[in-house]
């Protein structure tokens, strides 16, 4: 842990200046330097997606997709920080006319941004990319899964940006993120497991650091009997089995009306193929122990079974009439995996959606918008892809994160660029009061009219 400590120590000792150079360039110049650094990904990404591969096992075209992405939200967040936290006029009220109202949202100094192994390069920079673009220093603490892909993105920042050390990576297992939450950092940007981010909060109690969570999901996936069934079919299995299921806001349940359940299961099972690696070796224990639970709990297994799921390579599995509380449905299985379920009512998927812990995404299969739009709003998650998986994610206006053990605060758009901020208001009074109140020696009859005037404006 001491060593630990230092390591952590040194890379926040070297972000301070460099926060301090970064935070005084203001916006115009900070875009120039961040389109550097995404153009300088951009050009690499055959390099960077063959070392994201390799680290986690998934496909290069995959990884090369996760990159697409993140420089997306790059882009998105270079060059919209000025217009959303440059500073403006706001109107100043009845009570302080006379004062101009200025707001303007100001970095908070050095990030700290952990990461998980999943999507080693999209995940971590929903953080980095929008604590850069607020004008933050930031390190970077990467999975201990994927710690070249991670030393990648900081070593690419600084041939980008040879000025200062604006992103730094530093390396190592959960103990170095632990002191990198006790470093002293201004916020931490956690990404990962409930069970972590317990712990990281905690920490963050002890030192009143500000924290934002994205955390794990169970995300369902509603589908209407009017919906495009070969369309919600192949969501399904892509959301469930793409990247053998190790995403945070992939599909893991499905709630089915019933008239269309039979169908729309035989549509999936048929796309129920191939084989896919997992990242961690602990990971293939636990999917397997859900499928089990499952299973002895009167679950069906129409496609594959626990015996699909082997250390390292692992095939897919549908499960069907799962009881709800067994824990295939009720933990994060990250694998694999999709329990399909019938439902009566899109009104009753609705409400087992929301009987879960998580509460990060979900989607919504119906030919009727309106409908689809009315269900988005009853579902407690952060985000609703209607007619589509993950659209969302792609999205960099939108604002990415979750409720209850699926995390708070957010990545991605305006609200993202806030949340690695501070709000400073600022008033200038430009002419005296012709209703001076804020005076020890306040006149009684200016009191009375300004009560007459109050009792006017709210109480009428
Ligand atoms: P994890 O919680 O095991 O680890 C996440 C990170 O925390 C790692 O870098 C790890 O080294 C670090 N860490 C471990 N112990 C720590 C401690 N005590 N203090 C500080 N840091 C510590 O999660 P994981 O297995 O790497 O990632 C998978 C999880 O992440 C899943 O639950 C997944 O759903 C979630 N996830 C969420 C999102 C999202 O945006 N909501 C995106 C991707 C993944």
């Amino acid at each position: 842990m001491g060593t630990s400590i230092d390591v952590v120590g040194a890379a926040v000792d070297r972000a301070r200046p460099a926060a301090t150079w970064w935070g005084g360039l203001g916006y115009k110049e900070r875009r120039v330097h961040l389109l550097a650094w995404k153009r300088h990904i951009a050009r690499r990404i055959d390099e960077l997606a063959a070392l994201i591969a390799a680290e986690t096992g998934k496909s290069p075209d995959d990884a090369a997709l996760e990159v697409m992405l993140a420089v997306e939200h790059l882009d998105w967040a270079a060059r919209n920080a000025g217009k959303v936290l440059g500073r403006r006029k706001v109107p100043s009220g009845m009570l302080a006319a006379n004062h101009a109202a200025t707001l303007e949202y100001l970095p908070l100094g050095v990030v700290g941004v952990i990461g998980p192994w999943n999507y080693p390069v999209y995940t971590p920079l929903g953080s980095v990319s929008y604590a850069l673009a607020a004008g933050n220093a930031v390190v970077f603490k990467p999975s201990e899964h994927t710690p070249e892909t991670g030393a990648w993105l900081a070593t690419a920042w600084i041939e980008a940006v040879p000025e200062a050390p604006v992103l730094q990576a530093v390396l190592g297992d959960g103990s170095v993120g632990a002191a990198l939450v006790w470093s002293g950092v201004d916020k931490i940007a956690f990404t990962g497991s409930a069970a972590t981010a317990r712990k990281v909060m905690a920490t963050c109690a002890e030192t009143l650091t500000p924290l934002v969570v994205e955390g794990g999901g169970k995300d369902a996936m509603i589908v209407a009997a009017d919906a495009d069934l070969d369309a919600a079919a192949r969501a399904a299995a892509f959301g469930g089995f793409g990247n053998a299921g190790q995403t945070c806001a992939g599909v893991e349940r499905v709630y089915v009306e019933k008239s269309v359940f039979n169908t729309f299961v035989d549509k999936v099972s048929a796309l129920a193929v191939g084989e896919f690696t997992m990242t961690t070796p602990e990971q293939p224990a636990i999917v397997r122990a859900h499928v089990e639970d499952a299973l002895l709990r009167g679950g069906k297994a129409v496609v594959g079974g626990a015996e699909s799921i082997k250390s390292g390579n692992v095939a897919p599995v549908i499960l069907t009439d799962v009881p709800e509380d067994s824990i295939a449905v009720t933990e994060e299985t990250f694998g694999p995996t999709l329990v399909i379920n019938p439902v009566d009512s899109v009104a009753e998927a609705i409400k087992r959606t929301n009987h879960s812990k998580y509460g990060l995404a979900a989607s919504i299969f119906t030919r009727n918008a309106g409908a689809a739009m009315d269900t988005a709003r009853k579902l407690r998650a952060g985000a609703a892809s209607i007619n589509a998986v993950l659209g969302f994610a792609s999205v960099p206006s939108l604002p990415f994160g979750g409720v209850g053990d699926s995390g708070f605060g957010r990545i991605h758009g305006a609200d993202g660029l806030r949340e690695f901020s501070r709000a400073q208001s600022v008033t200038r009074q430009r002419f005296n009061p012709p209703m001076d109140l804020v005076r020890l020696d306040r006149d009684p009859h200016t009191m009375a009219r300004a009560l007459k005037l109050f009792r006017m404006r709210h109480g009428r």
